[in-house]
């Protein structure tokens, strides 16, 4: 049984989280930590919110979920390494830099590290088919489509498998675009000259579709989140997966494979 304390348990990722490892059948939900829920029930589960992290190391936990704020997840981070505590985080927006640091902190700790930007399984394969995909075709264009409170564009995911491609092949055809008639209806210029286009849509969650081309041929490859769910088997993969990667893994492609 791998007992596991979500940090961030109060949020919405974190409150799924605590869920979907009360849920599983090899993992106990041993801590629940988030300051400014401390003393609340997580719904849908018997744990109590804590509001200090000392509370994974009384209740004893082998594995820590992070879905916080940057700042939140540094610490963490930190306090895990230094606490002999594996880390499976979410939390998005790390520099090189942090990153760096993590790498350095877990290969000298007993406790392994992995940070992943989408835990969902499925868009995690798109880009890796994507990515494959690309030296067999010479023309690309990516269309992202997320709700309609996003602020970035385009999606971090989208220019994440523009650079994987930009990378598999540089064997692009140039644009024939001559004349635009509306700014930006040719997208965005990422990586390797490919195309993103940024939909912000009410009632969509999270789509990507990357369309490629070649001679009397076309292959799209899609993925839609519909709801906090998608990223379950994700985390629980982490989860299972993270004490025996030794050191920081980023992105949870290398655990598909181990
Ligand atoms: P949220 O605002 O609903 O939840 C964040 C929670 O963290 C809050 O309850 C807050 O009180 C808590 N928190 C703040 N400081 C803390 C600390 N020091 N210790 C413990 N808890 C602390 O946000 P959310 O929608 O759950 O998203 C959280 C993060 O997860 C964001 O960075 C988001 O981008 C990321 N995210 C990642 C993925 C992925 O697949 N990697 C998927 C969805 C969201």
């Amino acid at each position: 049984m791998i007992r596991v304390g979500v940090f961030g348990a109060g949020g919405r990722m974190g409150t799924a989280v605590c869920q979907a490892v009360s849920e599983a059948d090899d993992c106990e939900l041993a801590a629940a930590v988030d300051p400014y829920h401390g003393g609340e029930r997580v719904a849908g589960t018997d744990a109590v919110i804590a509001g200090d992290a000392a509370t994974m190391l009384d209740v004893g936990v082998d594995v820590s979920v992070d879905f916080t704020v940057l700042a939140a997840a540094r610490e963490n981070l930190r306090w895990c390494a230094a606490h002999d505590v594996h880390a499976v985080v979410g939390t998005t927006g790390f520099t090189t830099d942090d990153l760096d640091e993590y790498a350095e902190l877990f290969a000298h700790s007993p406790a392994n590290g992995v940070i992943a930007a989408n835990f969902a399984i499925g868009a995690v394969l798109m880009m890796r088919f994507a990515e494959q995909a690309a030296p067999w075709f010479e023309t690309a264009e990516i269309i992202e489509l997320h709700h309609d409170q996003k602020v970035d564009a385009p999606s971090g995911t989208a220019m994440t498998t523009a650079r994987r491609m930009a990378a598999a092949s540089s064997e692009w055809a140039a644009d024939p675009t001559t004349t635009v008639v509306a700014e930006g209806a040719r997208g965005g210029l990422a990586e390797g000259a490919i195309r993103v286009h940024s939909v912000r849509m009410r009632g969509m969650i999270a789509s990507q579709e990357v369309i490629l081309g070649t001679t009397g041929q076309s292959l799209s490859i899609r993925h839609d989140t519909f709801d906090r769910s998608s990223f379950m088997p994700g985390v629980l993969l982490g989860i299972r997966r993270v004490g025996t990667q030794p050191g920081l893994t980023i992105g949870l492609d290398a655990l598909l494979d181990s």
